[in-house]
């Protein structure tokens, strides 16, 4: 199929245990994947071993549990949600729903790259709205007026990651609303809302409020990064009961696992453990944001677990350099930003060591 034989495949972060292999050495530190290396609340991983003993059992195909756990604490209605294999499952389930050869999809420059990948798979077309200059008041960010303005008939998808990742960056409430306004009514905005725990401590906004007025928004969510539960693979999606339907229909029956379903519901039910993290983590930014800047670096503005820093035209060399010395950041010259390296904010420690080669790489 042309559609497949075109896409690029998604470049995930190096892992660990791969670059130990093939330098012979222990300690990596993977900086890479802007997981939570804190991981998940210990009531999770205890309901997950617990959910191991009835493993020969099909998992709850509807997620029930799972549902009635997040319908109260989200206060949205069971109807309303969809459970993935992650968020990164629910957007192909959409692009699968809503797009063909005659429909196209729009998307930010520096837009998270699966938005790409989906899109292309169904062999829609990808309309991609130039991001913000590094000058604006949200370098490197979506430009959500353009994009909302980029929005034509045979659009049925809009992808706002916010935050976004690989930036960083994200929407003010207003402009966000706005483009969700915008939209008419043959057109599902779809907001990504992975670092939204993030997010929110820096002035980033949920939508969940815009959606009794919004039939034709989305929400996607996610217990990878915050919550700490990357392996697991669950995410979920927030819509109206039509889309929810739609989604549900095309989804694989068994999608999410039972130790997954397990370890998402008691990690929602432990939310001090999600803030502890999510507040460390933003202190280690700050913290590392500002001895980047020390080493006149420059990062996009985060509301995330990493930051987009700009290393110049020594960026792929200080990559390799730092996989030798064992640490994994993420390249994303495949985005269109050759001269930025994305690290994610690890342990104070790892934090720590990835400045003081970065110092020495740099000066
Ligand atoms: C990490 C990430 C996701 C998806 O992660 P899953 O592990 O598939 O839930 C979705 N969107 C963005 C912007 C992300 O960074």
């Amino acid at each position: 199929m042309a559609a497949v034989r075109g896409l690029a495949p998604y470049v995930p972060g190096k892992p660990a245990a791969e670059l130990e292999r093939e330098l012979g050495i222990s300690g990596v530190a993977k900086l890479a994947s802007n997981e939570n290396p804190y991981g998940p609340s210990p009531r999770a991983l205890a309901a997950m071993r617990a959910a191991l003993e009835q493993i020969w059992l099909y998992p709850d195909g509807a997620s029930h549990d799972l549902k009635q756990q997040l319908a109260r604490h989200l206060g949205v209605g069971v109807a309303q949600l969809t459970v993935g294999n992650g968020s990164n499952d629910l957007l192909v389930l959409l692009a699968e729903a809503f797009l063909s050869p005659a429909h196209n999809a729009v998307f930010s420059q520096y837009g998270f790259a699966i938005y790409r990948i989906v899109t292309q798979a169904t062999g829609a077309r990808c309309i991609e709205v130039p991001a913000l200059d590094r000058g604006s008041g949200m370098p490197l960010g979506h430009d959500l007026a353009a994009m909302a303005d980029s929005i034509g008939a045979d659009t049925r998808l809009v992808f706002v990651a916010n935050p976004n990742n690989p930036t960083g960056t994200w929407g003010s409430p207003a402009s966000v609303k706005r483009l969700i306004e915008r939209a008419p009514a043959s057109t599902l905005v779809v907001l990504d809302e992975a670092y939204v725990e993030y997010g929110r401590e820096r002035g980033s906004q949920d939508g969940i409020a815009w959606l009794p007025e919004h039939p034709n928004l989305v929400i996607l969510r996610t217990f990878s990064k915050a919550y700490g539960l990357a392996g697991a693979r669950v995410g979920y999606a927030i819509s109206h009961p039509e889309v929810a339907e739609a989604l549900n229909r095309l989804r694989p029956a068994f999608n999410v696992n039972s130790v997954a379903q397990a370890g998402a519901v008691a990690a929602l039910e432990d939310q001090a453990h999600m803030r502890r993290t999510v507040s460390v983590t933003l202190q280690e930014l700050t913290r590392v944001e500002a001895a980047l800047g020390a080493l006149r670096l420059w990062c996009a503005p985060s509301a995330c677990n990493f930051l987009l820093v700009h290393i110049g035209s020594q960026a792929e060399r200080v990559y390799e350099r730092l996989l030798r010395v064992g640490l994994i950041v993420r390249p994303v010259a495949g985005y269109g930003l050759p001269e930025y390296l994305r690290v994610s904010i690890g342990l104070p420690q790892e934090n720590d060591r990835l400045l003081r080669e970065l110092a020495a790489l740099v000066k």
